[in-house]
């Protein structure tokens, strides 16, 4: 098997890349030929961690395997990120192990890669303004794969600890385009484009706050009981997501759903778009993409990624 070790990550995947095997994974998971298996994700009663797997098979793309990993709260006291995560690949044909690649930054790719990819499907005609609603480890990575793939000439944020939002300003500057930090109306009123990804468990932006042409890429919800939209704004938008189970149970959409003010049926898998078997955006004003985040974006991204290493002799071999 071949290991890619998280250290080689950094130097080996491109957020390119990474675009480019989640937007052909939605569409396999939209055209069936690829899905995702039940999420575990258990609290351990050790160290406040909660740990579990994220898995799939595609079958278009051969990649067959899972996500092993989680959160420790308490990492950042050993000078470790509190998210950890690696990801096995295993051979399709015969079971066995394929690869262990260090799945850290990947996560943080792969999700980036997932907003960018609505935002290339569902963004309003024109969009120009991002506005950004959380300010912590992954909303630099959103922001900085948005303003590479969009054409933003322009960054406002809002964050509920606004001391963070110098993260903000740090990739703006990095990137060079302007940024404010700013209201969560004016965010709404302004912006074409929204990210939100805070590890919120209220709703943050309002349905009041949000007017004319918007897309919105919810990230942060990814648990039940994590919240960062008003149900009333999923309740006007059209709905889109990764994974339809996923966003009814654990993700954004959850709430919503709860409240019955939507259904199944309001919402469409991305990779229909992707497909060309849904017209998108059409005439809606607000588009909300729900990225729940599923083992099968982890598993294109580490495919991808043990491909580069083993072309540039990265990846170490080891007998299993
Ligand atoms: P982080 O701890 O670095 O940052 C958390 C952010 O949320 C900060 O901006 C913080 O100010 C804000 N926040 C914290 N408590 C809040 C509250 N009560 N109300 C409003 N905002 C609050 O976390 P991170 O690594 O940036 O992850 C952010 C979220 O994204 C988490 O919920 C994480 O689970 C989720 N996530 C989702 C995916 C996916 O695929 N969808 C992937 C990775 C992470």
């Amino acid at each position: 098997m071949w290991i890619v070790p998280e250290k080689e990550i950094a130097g080996l995947m491109t957020p390119e890349a990474a675009f480019d095997a989640v937007e052909s994974v939605f569409a396999a998971m939209a055209r069936g030929d690829a899905y995702n298996f039940p999420v575990v994700r258990e609290a351990i009663g050790h160290k406040d961690a909660l740990y579990g797997f994220k898995g799939g098979f595609d079958a278009s793309g051969l990649s067959l395997g899972l996500k092993a990993g989680g959160y420790w709260p308490h990492n950042h006291e050993q000078g470790l990120i509190n998210h950890q995560s690696t990801v096995f690949l295993f051979d399709p044909d015969t079971g066995r192990v394929s690869a262990a690649v260090g799945g850290n930054l990947l996560t943080a790719l792969r999700t980036a890669a997932a907003s960018a990819v609505s935002i290339k499907y569902l963004a309003p005609e024109g969009a120009s303004v991002l506005g950004m609603i959380g300010a912590g480890h992954q909303a630099a990575f959103q922001m900085r794969t948005a303003l590479r793939f969009g054409s933003f000439d322009r960054v406002i944020g809002w964050n509920i600890h606004p001391e963070m939002l110098s993260r903000l300003a740090d990739v703006a500057s990095e990137m060079g385009v302007p940024f404010e930090a700013v209201e969560l109306d004016q965010l709404g009123q302004q912006a074409d484009v929204i990210i939100s990804i805070t590890s919120s468990f209220d709703p943050i932006l309002m349905d009041a706050h949000v007017s004319g042409p918007t897309h919105i890429a919810a990230m942060g919800t990814d648990t039940k009981g994590k919240q960062e939209l008003d149900p009333a704004l999923v309740a006007r938008a059209a709905l889109f997501t990764d994974e339809i189970a996923q966003s009814l149970s654990i993700g954004e959409f959850q709430h919503a759903a709860a409240q019955k003010a939507i259904s199944e049926e309001d919402v469409t898998a991305l990779g229909k778009v992707i497909n060309g078997d849904h017209p998108g955006r059409g005439d809606a004003e607000v588009t909300i993409f729900d990225g729940t985040g599923v083992g099968l974006q982890d598993l294109a991204v580490a495919a991808a990624v043990v491909e580069l290493a083993k072309q540039q002799g990265k990846a170490i071999e080891v007998e299993i």
